[in-house]
């Protein structure tokens, strides 16, 4: 039996992480569940799967947790700290799907416990890579990526002799504003934001997703987890998300990694990796299709990604700000104080003004990560003055 734990377990990659693991009771043990405010959720899931513990990040929700849990068996506890604590109790499995820079010191405190972590949780990546890159090596961690992209470079990249491959082509849906002008753009509403046109996700990623700031924190991400310069990783838009991303060599065989819009297909891959694990995902119709469509970026309609790649080629803190900034930015948009094209002009400026030295350690990362919204929050401020 793996034991596995849950950060996020909640939203829509852990349900997904829960769904394939309730499918399989005897492969599976849970240690622990962690979610932001959902308690009923959070409960529900605990009783389902009879975790060993269930910890919601809400301090002042702690009671209602213990309350919904009470002769359960399950132990429970609250608070950002208990969140960290709950990675750091190990577990042979954990999958990472808390949203934003918020679910770095998890992610560290579970690469730390030598486990194999399985990680969606992307900002994490972009502010921390090097460190979460050099925690996993020191502790002996295994980091499998489950971002759908990610995950396909990694079924197709032949890590034993990164040498011989000649670029990684990151794949893009274009997301729901694939096609409209700037003018378009600029009236759109979360609501119109948030519907993906393929997948199904949480809100701040499909954001992301529409902004294509998405592609650019994924560019940064394989820019961590695959030794390929950034110069030979090139993002290509292929609207049916079918084509998950693509491996080239030096010879010119180029392999890629196929299957419809699932996250369940990435999920089962790091769960059950090196071997595989059915998964209860439609299967591919290459007739219904009948035909894929590529495109290159516009990084003139798109500015986040030309904003995404300047900000790794540089180098130093600005990932991290980058990230920082847009998650301000994303929240801003989904509450409606801002418009939509104003979510990479705040990151654009957070970056012109804040270009801190790389952070050495978590707590440098976390320190530019509070100044960076804290720059990107005066911006929003001013613009509304
Ligand atoms: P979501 O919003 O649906 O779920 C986020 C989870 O994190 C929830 O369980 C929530 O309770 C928890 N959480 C949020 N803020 C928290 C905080 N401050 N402290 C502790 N827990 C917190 O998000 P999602 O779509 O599942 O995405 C999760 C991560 O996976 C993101 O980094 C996203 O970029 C990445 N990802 C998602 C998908 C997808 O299909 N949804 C695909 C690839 C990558
Ligand atoms: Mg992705």
């Amino acid at each position: 039996m793996k034991s596995v734990t849950i950060l996020g377990a909640t939203g829509s990659v852990g349900t997904s992480t829960l769904d394939l693991i309730e499918r399989s009771p005897d492969a599976f043990r849970v240690e622990a569940l962690t979610a932001h405010r959902d308690v009923a959720g959070l409960a529900a899931a605990a009783r389902r799967t009879r975790a060993a513990h269930a910890v919601i990040g809400e301090e002042a929700l702690g009671l209602d947790l213990a309350e919904a849990l009470a002769g359960t068996g399950t132990t429970t506890a609250a608070g950002p700290a208990a969140v960290t604590e709950a990675a750091a109790r190990g577990a042979d499995w954990t999958m990472a799907a808390i949203v934003g820079c918020a679910g770095l010191p998890p992610v560290m405190a579970a690469l730390a416990a030598g486990g194999t972590v399985a990680l969606a949780n992307k900002e994490a990546l972009v502010s921390a890579g090097a460190l979460a890159m050099e925690c996993a090596r020191r502790h002996g961690a295994t980091l499998l990526p489950v971002d759908s992209e990610h995950n396909a470079i990694f079924q197709c990249f032949d890590s034993a002799a990164p040498e011989s491959v000649r670029r990684i082509i990151l794949t893009a849906s274009g997301g729901p504003f694939r096609t409209m002008s700037r003018e378009e753009m600029a009236a759109v509403t979360p609501a119109q934001a948030v519907k993906h046109p393929n997948w199904s996700m949480g809100a701040k990623i499909s954001i992301d997703s529409a902004t294509m700031m998405n592609k650019g924190l994924e560019l940064i991400e394989a820019h961590h987890l695959f030794p390929v310069g950034l110069d030979r990783i090139e993002i290509l838009v292929h609207p049916q998300s079918v084509i998950h991303s693509m491996v080239e060599y030096v010879d010119g065989s180029i392999l890629a990694q196929l299957g419809t819009p699932d996250m369940r297909t990435p999920i089962a891959h790091a769960l059950a990796w090196p071997a595989r694990m059915a998964a209860p995902v439609e299967r591919l119709d290459f007739a219904k299709f009948g035909r894929f469509d590529f495109e290159a970026p516009d990084t003139e309609r798109f500015p986040a990604l030309a904003l995404a790649r300047a900000a790794i080629v540089a180098g130093g803190g600005r990932p991290a700000v980058l990230n920082a900034a847009n998650e301000v930015a994303v929240a801003a948009f989904l509450g409606q104080a801002i418009d939509f094209l104003d979510i990479a002009a705040i990151v654009a400026e957070t970056l012109s003004r804040y270009d801190p030295p790389p952070p050495d350690s978590l707590d440098a990362v976390i320190a530019v990560d509070s100044e960076a919204r804290r720059v990107a929050g005066g911006i929003m401020e001013e613009r509304a003055a």
